[in-house]
């Protein structure tokens, strides 16, 4: 994506964003990693400019996406930390030297030295909690860019992802970019059984769709009937947690019955909203019973 498309997902969220901040950020950077590639063999700066698009989902500020383009410029070019201070102001640069901060730490790969790392990370976090989520960012893309790797640093990497940043992600609350990481982590210690799990979702999601279409049918109805504000979402259990039960607990696919959610959402802009939900559980409990372990 060039500069526009970026500037124009931010424009989405934040109007009043500093489109020509981004402009002079995104030409410095890619001046900064002119002549530098990817182990795919893309230009460097597609990195920094993908991890910004990410930032983007999370609504983030000017300051965030800016030090998102530049992020790998004071650890990895000519650049320092006055020039970027100078250029994009002192908000942006501590930000840029929090990052290559959080890069550099020794972590370790014990489990029982996971809470030392845990602890270096939220000693970072206390600083500004946008290093975290640059940083998070930072490592979705590179998962999803793992292929290009060493067979080594592959697991490596997938390792690190699963001890630290995705049990980080769930600490900070980002479920989708926590879920991704396990997923993608999965994907490359494990690819068999990765494959493996994600043929037998596609062949099972028809029966899937119709299931949860036939499940929720007279839940909606009543709801409807109710007068109610919803919405109906399903989710389909992650393939990493597949995987977790699979592995860990020793049930087959097909003995997997929690494999998908439902969620039913109400429009909060009542005041009646806490009877609502009562009102929505008992509709639920009218057709299924509820099972306490859940
Ligand atoms: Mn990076």
């Amino acid at each position: 994506i060039d500069v526009e498309d970026l500037i124009a997902l931010v424009r989405n969220y934040n109007p009043r964003s500093n489109a020509d901040l981004i402009r002079r950020a995104y030409a410095y950077g890619m001046q900064m990693h002119e002549g530098q590639f990817r182990k795919s063999g893309e230009p460097y700066f597609t990195h920094p400019v993908a991890v910004a698009a990410i930032l983007t989902e999370q609504q983030l500020d000017d300051a965030t996406i800016v030090t998102a383009l530049l992020h790998d410029t004071i650890e990895d070019t000519k650049s320092t930390y006055s020039e970027v201070e100078r250029l994009f102001g002192t908000e942006v640069a501590e930000l840029v030297d929090g990052v290559t901060k959080l890069t550099n730490l020794q972590l370790s790969s014990t489990e029982s030295q996971q809470a030392e790392n845990f602890r270096k990370m939220l000693l970072t976090l206390s600083d500004d909690v946008r290093v975290i989520l640059i940083k998070l960012a930072d490592r979705l893309h590179n998962m999803r860019t793992l292929d290009h790797m060493a067979r080594e640093k592959q697991l490596k990497i997938a390792s690190e992802t699963l001890f630290m940043y995705a049990p980080l992600a769930h600490r900070l609350g980002l479920y989708n970019i926590k879920t991704e990481l396990e997923d993608l982590a999965l994907k490359f210690k494990d690819p068999e059984i990765y494959e493996e799990i994600i043929g037998k979702l596609q062949k099972t999601q028809a029966v899937r769709t119709r299931f949860i279409n036939a499940f929720t049918l007279p839940i909606r109805r009543s709801l409807d009937k109710a007068g109610l504000h919803y919405e109906i979402k399903s989710r389909t259990k992650s393939i990493y947690s597949i995987w977790n039960k699979i592995v860990k607990k020793g049930v087959p696919f097909e003995e997997i019955y929690d494999v998908f959610a439902i969620r039913i959402i109400l429009d909060t802009q009542s005041e009646t909203e806490k009877s609502d939900c009562w009102r929505v559980y008992s509709i639920v409990t009218d057709f299924y019973q509820p099972s306490p372990e859940r």
